[in-house]
């Protein structure tokens, strides 16, 4: 049976200490699951101290928006080279927040992810639209877009690597989460772009956007999710156990 992916996406939060402590009591919860699978998503400092005190446990774990080159004069920036020499197992692209705070264009959103992938990594490739784009009606046009962009770019050898994360953009953060008609009807469109462009609509499509202890049982009954991203209850330990307990009694 194919596992259920929760991540939890740190992005900014957590420094070595903190999420090595978060990480070490996910690892003693992730060896009994039999239905979940963990990925943790820590900030670039805390990448070493995650994966040293998960060691050994299932988790897989990542790094948050690498660059598509594999070294060089890019200040700031981080290696999906490097990330997997530390042990890495995969990489979040196109996050809303590279896109929409930092205005990151969408063709790099999709070279970051297909550099990570054309390495051998996993790559989630987030896509999502933002509130007005939903209210006009253009929510699919935006994510149909910005998939097209990675299906340009994808090596022969990636999709099997890839995973597609849906986080509508005003979910995020927000409190506000998509209803299960909309994640359901989104997932729908994404498997079929999936379809037509690789010839396979196997990559696994997660929601993102507030999900939470509360919500997370109904999200993941919702047709073709096969999974979460998870931002703000990825932070604390009790979140977590009371998430996977859900997703295990699923
Ligand atoms: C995210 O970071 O991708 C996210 C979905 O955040 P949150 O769960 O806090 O909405």
């Amino acid at each position: 049976m194919t596992k259920r992916i929760l991540v939890g996406n740190w992005k900014m939060n957590l420094g070595p200490k903190e999420a090595g402590l978060v990480a070490h009591r996910l690892a003693s919860l992730a060896v009994n699951l039999k239905k979940t699978e963990i990925w943790l998503a820590p900030s670039a400092f805390s990448l070493q101290a995650v994966l040293t005190a998960a060691a050994g446990s299932p988790i897989n774990i990542g790094a948050q928006n690498t660059h598509w080159r594999e070294s060089g004069a890019f200040t700031g920036e981080n290696s999906a080279a490097a990330a997997k020499e530390l042990g890495a197992g995969f990489v979040i692209a196109g996050h809303s927040e590279r896109r929409h705070v930092f205005h990151e264009p969408p063709e790099e959103s999709a070279e970051r992810a297909a550099f990570a992938l054309n390495l051998g990594l996993s790559a989630i490739f987030c896509v999502g639209e933002k509130l007005e784009d939903r209210e006009s009606g253009r929510a699919g046009e935006v994510v149909s877009a910005q998939l097209s962009h990675l299906f340009r770019k994808l090596g022969d050898n990636g999709a099997g690597r890839l995973i597609i994360a849906y986080e509508p953009v005003w979910a995020i953060g927000t409190g506000r989460n998509a209803s299960a008609q909309e994640i359901s009807e989104a997932h729908g469109s994404i498997k079929s772009l999936l379809k037509k462009n690789l010839g396979s609509d196997a990559a696994p499509i997660l929601y993102g956007g507030s999900v939470v202890p509360d919500n997370i049982a109904e999200i993941l009954r919702t047709p073709l999710v096969s999974g979460c991203l998870i931002g703000g209850a990825s932070l604390d330990i009790g979140k977590w156990e009371a998430m996977i307990a859900d997703s295990e009694a699923i």
